[in-house]
């Protein structure tokens, strides 16, 4: 396999609040994106997806861990983001709206290439055009920000991204404000950007289901924290979390009955909200919510179990021998099971020998 562009190692993120407050924001990240692999990082809104992508951006220094480009730490920040480059989720946010599309593609070229010829200058602002698909490329490039498509805006922002011909975009939820009827393209832009360049992605969105569609592997954070990840399909197939579990099944599935689905969102909207990153629970930060939480939950935080094949958790089940709890049980019935307590769950006095899990 090959070597990591960007690694983040044990990274914690927190931001002081008040007198002597702290938001825990990120705790314990640690990530490899690998050229031509697009990893998604998925989990609700204050789950720390952002801010892990902003410190791996270098808009904030990490509290402690670090973040490595090409195995070191101390890349100079023009040349840092000569190689990473983060996408917003506002494509109206991301340009200046007093300057036409030309200018801002300009703008980029001369920062990091010193492209001075003119010529040479207008041939690489249509040709990023077209490679961004706003085809044939004079019909946009002399157009205002705001005489675009949302659509039209963000293949603008990925264009000027890839004007300075980074190894890493971080997409920072790209699709979620654009329509319905437009994500799919914008997906498959990102796959085929992965494919030509062999770009390292970092996809960060609240959805499973476009996570499912263009990623090769997924990394679950819930409450600052890493919980799950692995090969796509693997961990969609095979949840080892139960929050992780709880996404999955609360996500739209196609073939999953009205019925069904209902009495799933129902579960989810009883199992709670997330925590307070201020005064995080101690233990595993899911155990206010989760139905399978035992003592050891509400003390130490998981460690990490790996499963095999790459697929890793932060869970105490697959410590204690309970894995099996997991597989046997939907997230509809989540809620009674909390109220019976987790001592009557499912398979509760099942031992799965030494806790190890086999690989998939
Ligand atoms: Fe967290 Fe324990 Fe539930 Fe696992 S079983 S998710 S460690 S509370």
């Amino acid at each position: 396999m090959s070597e990591p562009v960007l690694e983040a190692r044990d990274v914690a993120k927190h931001f002081p609040v008040g007198r002597r407050g702290v938001v825990r924001a990120v705790e314990d990240a640690t990530l490899a994106l690998l050229p031509g692999r697009i990893v998604a990082l998925v989990g609700e809104s204050g789950s720390g997806k952002t801010t892990l992508a902003r410190v791996l951006a270098r808009f904030y220094p990490p509290t402690s861990g670090e973040v490595l480009l090409h195995g070191r730490a101390g890349t100079g920040r023009r040349g840092y983001h000569s190689d990473v480059q983060l996408i917003f989720q506002d494509p109206f946010g991301s340009l200046n709206p007093l300057h036409r599309v030309r200018y801002n593609l300009e703008r980029a070229l001369r920062l990091h290439h010193r492209t001075r010829d003119r010529r040479e200058l207008e041939r690489q602002v249509l040709d990023l055009l077209e490679r961004v698909s706003l085809s044939p490329a004079g019909d946009f490039v002399d157009k205002f920000p705001h005489e675009l498509s949302g659509g039209q805006r963000q293949r603008v922002v990925i264009a000027r991204a890839l004007a300075v011909r980074p190894k890493v975009l971080l997409g920072d939820e790209p699709i979620s404000m654009l329509d319905v009827s437009i994500r799919l393209d914008m997906l498959n832009l990102l796959a085929r950007l992965r494919d030509e360049d062999g770009l390292a992605l970092l996809y960060i969105t609240h959805d499973i289901a476009s996570a499912r569609y263009l990623c090769d592997d997924i990394v679950v954070m819930y409450a600052g924290r890493m919980i799950e990840g692995g090969p796509k399909e693997d961990v969609i197939a095979r949840p080892r979390h139960p929050y992780t579990k709880l996404l999955i099944e609360s996500s739209p599935d196609p073939g999953r009955g009205e019925d069904d689905r209902a009495a799933l969102f129902d579960g989810a909207d009883e199992l709670g909200e997330p925590p307070s990153l201020v005064n995080p629970p101690a233990g595993c930060r899911f155990h206010p919510r989760c139905p399978f939480a035992m003592p050891e939950c509400e003390q130490s935080p998981p460690p990490r179990t790996d499963l095999g094949g790459g697929h890793w958790a932060h869970c105490w089940l697959h410590q204690k021998g309970r894995a099996g709890d997991l597989a046997s049980t939907t997230h509809a019935a989540a809620p009674a099971l909390r109220a019976a307590g987790p001592a009557d769950a499912p398979g509760a006095a099942d031992d799965c020998g030494d806790g190890k899990e086999e690989g998939p």
